[in-house]
C-alpha cells in the first residue's frame, strides 16, 4: 500500500461550537479502514476549540486539524489574514488552498495560490490544493487545459519534488454544493489525467500524491467514487456538516 486516503471536511462559513463538540464526539469512535486520515477544517474562529478538544480527548491520531485558507505572507499589515505561524500554534496540519470559492469570489490567481502553497510547505503545513473546471469549460472540452494551467504555476514555484507533501483535491466547480456529482467514471478519468500530468514531471511523485475528489460527495455516492483507482478520498462540503453522514463517508475511504 503506497498511497494514504484522506477525507477532509470543509465546513466553509458554516458550523458553530456545538458542531465542534458533536463532530469530535462522533469521530472519536469512527471506524476507519487502513491508512486513512480524517481532517476537519472549520472556520478559523473554531480552530482553537477544535484543537483544544482533540488534545484533551487524545484524538490526534483520529482527527487532524485543517484550516480553510492561509496568507501567502509570513506576517505584517494584512488585515483579516491568518499566517502559517498562527495556524501552527493551533496544531493545524493541513490547509485548503485555492478552493474555487476563493478563486472566484476573492479573485485568487493561480500565481497567488502557488505562493500560498509555497508558504504553507515552508511552515510544514500540508496544502490541500484545489483545482477544477467550470461547467462551461467542461462543455467546451477544456477541462484538461484548465487543470494543467492551475497546476503548472504551483509546479514552477515549488518544484515537483515538493508534491510529496501536497494533497490535490479535484473539484469540478459545477459539482460543488449543487448536488450534481461527477460520475465515478468521469471523476476517475480526470484524476488519471491529473496523475499523468504530474508524471510528466516525476513519475514516482505522481504515483504517491493523494488525489481527492470533491463535489457533492455524500453517504450514498462515496463508496463508488472512492473505489476508483485514482481517487484517494474526498473533500466534503455540505455532507461534512452532518456528523453521521460524514462518518459514513470517512468509513468508505481506504488507502491504495
Ligand atoms: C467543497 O466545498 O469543497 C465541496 C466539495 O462542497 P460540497 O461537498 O458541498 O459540494
Amino acid at each position: 500500500m503506497t498511497r494514504r486516503a484522506i477525507v477532509a471536511a470543509n465546513w466553509k462559513m458554516n458550523g458553530d461550537l456545538a458542531l465542534v463538540n458533536t463532530m469530535v464526539s462522533g469521530l472519536a469512535n469512527v471506524e476507519l479502514q487502513d491508512n486513512v486520515n480524517v481532517v476537519v477544517c472549520p472556520s478559523s474562529p473554531y480552530l482553537s476549540e477544535l484543537s483544544a478538544q482533540v488534545k484533551t480527548k487524545q484524538l490526534s491520531a483520529a482527527i487532524s486539524i485543517g484550516a480553510q485558507n492561509v496568507s501567502e505572507h509570513k506576517q505584517g499589515a494584512y488585515t483579516g489574514e491568518i499566517s502559517t505561524q498562527m495556524l501552527q500554534e493551533l496544531s493545524v496540519k493541513f490547509v485548503i488552498i485555492g478552493h474555487s470559492e476563493r478563486r472566484s469570489y476573492y479573485h485568487e490567481s493561480s500565481t497567488q495560490i502557488a505562493h500560498k502553497v509555497h508558504t504553507a510547505l515552508t511552515a510544514g503545513l500540508t496544502p490541500i490544493l484545489c483545482i477544477g473546471e467550470s461547467e462551461a469549460e467542461r462543455a467546451m472540452e477544456q477541462t484538461d487545459t484548465v487543470l494543467a494551467a492551475q497546476l503548472q504555476p504551483v509546479i514552477d514555484e515549488i518544484g515537483i519534488e515538493k508534491f510529496n507533501d501536497v494533497v490535490i483535491a479535484y473539484e469540478p466547480v459545477w459539482a460543488i454544493g449543487t448536488g450534481k456529482t461527477a460520475s465515478s467514471e468521469m471523476a476517475q478519468e480526470t484524476h488519471q489525467f491529473i496523475r499523468q500530468f504530474l508524471a510528466q514531471a516525476d513519475e514516482d511523485v505522481a504515483a504517491k500524491v493523494p488525489l481527492l475528489y470533491g463535489g457533492s460527495v455524500n453517504a450514498s455516492n462515496c463508496e463508488e467514487l472512492f473505489a476508483q483507482s485514482d481517487i484517494d478520498g474526498g473533500l466534503i462540503g455540505g455532507a461534512s456538516l452532518q456528523v453521521e453522514q460524514f462518518k459514513i463517508i470517512c468509513s468508505a475511504a481506504k488507502g491504495k
